[in-house]
């Protein structure tokens, strides 16, 4: 049997096709490993989202052809957003990959695999996306007691600095009954925390059932009694219902936690990113959020140096987060993409003063931060244990509801007791270490 690995890069839903791609390799009678150093088949999941993205993808291509030349590897298959939009150049400027695979072409990897094994060369990237969404088995690699679950694939809302539309065509929700199927078996795998991702959730069910559908959706998981969190990913701001707000206030299991990327709040910069919201609006549906559920952690994400982008524009920008103080903020670079209606303006940022207005902006987010954090010392709160920090046995990495993994700051547990991922702890914050929390447990939950 051939062993295979997969390098997962980019967003949790390429590492949800990732996942599908491995339940299919398990199915297919070869040997997963996570040591590509070893692996006879590698596949590399690509991210072609934002320029950085891009360039951490070919030199991860590049450095896996090396192991093509020196190492056991036999096969190099390249799949997912960065094939979907320049297989071309990929087939013309690295000769050494076998197969490229599209994003609608996951469910063909078995396929691809044993061809290249038979040293065909294999290219199945379908320009049209299809209707069709392909429900795959499921080969987790996040850690046990957690795992995304996509509820919808590509987007309508064609934002102008953004290539997803393209990369991954028109907004298709999956049908509910295979969502609820879904987290059945994650759970019954050991899965306590579900979290919901699509490119923007808040529109799920307006193509398949003619309306907004996220909110019953929501209600139906929590009718899974294994499921212990539901956790909201990549909401929209125009979709957020009343009753979407509703169901998160009453449902005791979905977290309040809302991620709601907003990428600026000034009007005319919202304006030409196509955006179709205002600041007012903005503001409004926050405040409508706070009043509502005052525990709720609101994440968003922001972009800076949008072309035509003035001082006063991006001051606009900190006044905001100096005013609504939200609570988790991740922050980038505007990238020039190709095929984009922002790509073609004028007045393009330079890169100096992008990187000086990402720099002011997270610094004065990190003060937020810790102005919020301190307001934690001597609280306890309740944190699922998510396994053990790389560099020190008795240091444990937690999350409340309130952070979510990979993208949020965590809590850090020093104990010599040997803790189990996804066990629930109550935890006494003693202390700050830059954007995390550090604490002593107080009670063991389950
Ligand atoms: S909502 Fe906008 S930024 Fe997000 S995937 Fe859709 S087009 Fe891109």
């Amino acid at each position: 049997m051939n062993s295979v690995a997969v390098i997962s890069l980019g967003c949790p839903k390429n590492l949800v096709d990732s996942e599908n791609m491995l339940g299919l390799i398990k199915e297919g009678n070869f040997i997963i490993t996570d040591n590509y150093r070893k692996a006879e088949v590698i596949i590399i999941n690509t991210c072609g989202f934002i320029e950085s993205a891009k360039e951490e993808s070919i030199n991860t291509i590049l450095e896996m052809t090396e192991h093509k030349i020196t190492g056991e590897c036999k096969v190099l298959i390249v799949v997912g957003c960065l094939v979907q939009k320049y297989q071309k150049e990929l087939k013309q400027e690295i000769p050494e990959i076998d197969a490229l695979l599209g994003t609608n072409n996951y469910h063909e990897i078995i396929e691809a695999i044993n061809k290249t094994l038979n040293k065909e060369k294999v290219i199945k990237v379908n320009a049209k996306h299809t209707q069709q969404y392909f429900e795959l088995p499921r080969h987790l690699v996040t850690s046990k007691h957690y795992a995304y679950l996509r509820i919808a694939e590509g987007c309508d809302n064609r934002c102008s600095y953004c290539t997803i539309p393209e990369i991954r065509g028109p907004f298709r929700s999956r049908p509910m009954e295979n969502i609820i199927n879904e987290a059945k078996y994650l759970v019954s795998l050991g899965v306590k925390e579900i979290i919901l991702v699509a490119q923007d959730t808040t529109q799920y069910g307006k193509d398949i059932y003619q309306e907004l559908r996220l909110a019953s959706l929501l209600q139906e998981l929590c009718k899974i009694s294994e499921v212990r969190w539901i956790r909201l990913l990549y909401c929209y701001p125009n979709y957020f219902s009343d009753n979407l707000i509703e169901v998160i206030k009453d449902e005791p299991k979905i977290c309040k936690y809302i991620d709601l990327p907003l990428q600026h709040v000034d009007n005319s910069i919202l304006k030409r990113m196509g955006r179709n919201i205002t600041q007012e609006e903005i503001k409004s549906l926050i405040k409508k959020l706070r009043d509502n559920i005052p525990e709720i952690i609101i994440r968003s994400t922001f972009i800076v140096g949008f072309p035509g982008e003035s001082q006063e524009n991006f001051h606009n920008l900190l006044e905001f987060l100096q005013e609504v103080k939200l609570d988790r903020v991740g922050a980038f670079s505007y990238s020039q993409e190709d095929n984009t209606p922002a790509g073609k303006m004028a007045n393009q940022i330079t890169n100096n003063s992008k990187i000086k207005r990402l720099n002011k902006l997270m610094e004065l987010q990190y003060q937020i931060l810790l102005e919020k954090h301190r307001q934690y010392i001597g609280k306890e709160i309740t944190v699922q244990v998510d396994g053990i920090a790389d560099d020190n046995n008795d240091l444990w990495v937690c999350r409340s509801t309130g952070e979510a993994p990979e993208i949020d700051p965590v809590i850090l547990v020093f104990t010599q007791d040997r803790l189990i991922p996804g066990q629930l702890l109550t935890v006494k914050i003693t202390h700050l270490q830059d954007y995390d929390l550090i604490g002593e447990i107080y009670c063991e939950l389950t």
